[in-house]
């Protein structure tokens, strides 16, 4: 049955749903749709300048409201997912739900959208009458689009993966407080900085003390500071398993979005009758502004020459990009800086490892807001308005 055309927008404010209404703009999906914009704080204020028929702000906790649309998108976020779309399925709406957020991804019903990787699982979806449509968690969908080709291959034994994650990942205000945290650490060694003959241990004294002295606001979204460290723990403790010799002991959510969500994604694993391939390993917040970046480490199940490895990569989509190993390609391509604001995905640092010729390594950068978050929803958007 046709998809009709009104679509609702929540969330289009914040950071995943800014970049989501740019790249809608720029592939002309609003030509397509009439938009109703909702919001949770300014129901009734003026709707954004893309708006048609459609100008005040909804109300995006009115049920009646949002009954009305075809299709909604939401990149508000998984508490309001929680508090609305339960509620919504209950008064009968049989509409499509596009989500950035996690809280129904792994629901039997719902499938997790990245369709230059798994178009055939939402095809299957949509075929037998399904509804719910979820983005993936950002590191996961941009590690797949990158890398897609060695799975979809069925090369692979296991991956671990270790991140780099930057502070948009968690939305408009961490990336607020990580610009602050920097510019308070430049202003307080500033002259300093700018005497050539200053002492450079006086410098970094300085900078320590005023990390460690940031007060509650000044740490408010991070907990603990960011600007010029990191954070080694991303998202909840899961509590899995009651000692430390269990599987998935004193793993993050974070962490264990990489096996669950890189199996579902895939259509394998529990759920599908097959066997999921193992994937785990350290998920790090860095003071990067933007971009998810990750260092891979492959079993393959047979040793394959690094150059098909490489023309495999870089045939998969259009949109991934093998850097050649070198530092060179490296330092100019395979960064947060080079990748932002770009639909790239480059993957570089392709090698053997000295553990054997089956160990593969390989680093990766993406746009997390991009393919890790807006793009997915969007093109979900258009498969619907196709189908
Ligand atoms: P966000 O920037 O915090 O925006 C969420 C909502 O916060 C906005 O829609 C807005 O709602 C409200 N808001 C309050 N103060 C704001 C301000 N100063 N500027 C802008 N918005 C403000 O969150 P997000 O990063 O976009 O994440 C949304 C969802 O996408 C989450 O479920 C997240 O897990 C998921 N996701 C995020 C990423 C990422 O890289 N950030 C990637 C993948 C998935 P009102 O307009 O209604 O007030």
């Amino acid at each position: 049955m046709k998809v009709g055309n009104l679509v609702g927008l929540v969330g289009w404010r914040g950071m995943v749903g800014s970049v989501l209404l740019d790249r809608m703009q720029a592939e002309g999906d609003f030509d397509l749709i009439e938009p109703v914009f909702f919001s949770t704080s300014n129901a009734g204020g003026q709707a954004p300048a893309l708006a048609k028929n459609e100008t005040v702000l909804q109300d995006a906790f009115n049920i009646d409201a949002l009954k009305r649309c075809d299709i909604i998108i939401s990149a508000q976020g998984g508490d309001y997912t929680t508090a609305v779309f339960p509620k919504l399925r209950a008064a009968g709406w049989a509409g499509h739900w596009i989500d950035a957020a996690s809280t129904l991804r792994m629901e039997k019903d719902a499938v997790i959208i990245l369709d230059p990787v798994n178009m055939p699982v939402i095809q299957t979806a949509l075929s037998q009458g399904g509804k719910n449509w979820i983005g993936g968690n950002c590191t996961v969908s941009c590690m797949l689009m990158g890398v897609g080709a060695l799975y979809k291959a069925g090369l692979v034994e296991w991956m671990s993966t270790q991140t780099y994650q930057a502070a948009s990942g968690g939305g408009a205000q961490h990336m607020r407080e990580l610009l602050t945290q920097y510019g308070t650490l430049n202003a307080e060694v500033k002259a300093l900085l700018d005497d050539p003959k200053s002492a450079i241990l006086e410098i970094d004294r300085l900078v320590i003390a005023k990390q460690r002295g940031l007060n509650a606001t000044e740490t408010a979204n991070f907990g603990v500071p960011l600007g010029g460290s990191l954070i080694p723990w991303i998202d909840k403790d899961l509590g899995i398993g009651k000692n430390h010799d269990e599987p998935g002991w004193g793993q993050s959510k974070e962490e264990w979005k990489g096996m669950a969500e890189t199996n579902k994604i895939l259509g394998q694993g529990e759920g599908f009758g097959s066997t999921a391939i193992p994937v785990d390993g350290f998920c790090v917040r860095v003071g990067a502004m933007r971009c998810h970046s990750q260092a891979l480490t492959f079993k393959l199940k047979k040793n394959v020459p690094s150059a098909d490895i490489e023309a495999m990569i870089a045939a998969d989509n259009p949109w991934v990009k093998v850097v050649p190993n070198t530092r060179e390609a490296t330092i100019k391509d395979l960064t947060p800086v080079a990748v932002t604001g770009t639909m790239t995905i480059p993957v570089g640092r392709i090698r053997k490892l000295a553990m054997g010729p089956e160990y593969v390594g390989a680093f990766t950068v993406g746009d997390q807001l991009l393919w890790g978050a807006a793009e997915p929803l969007r093109r979900m958007l258009r498969i619907l308005l196709q189908a």
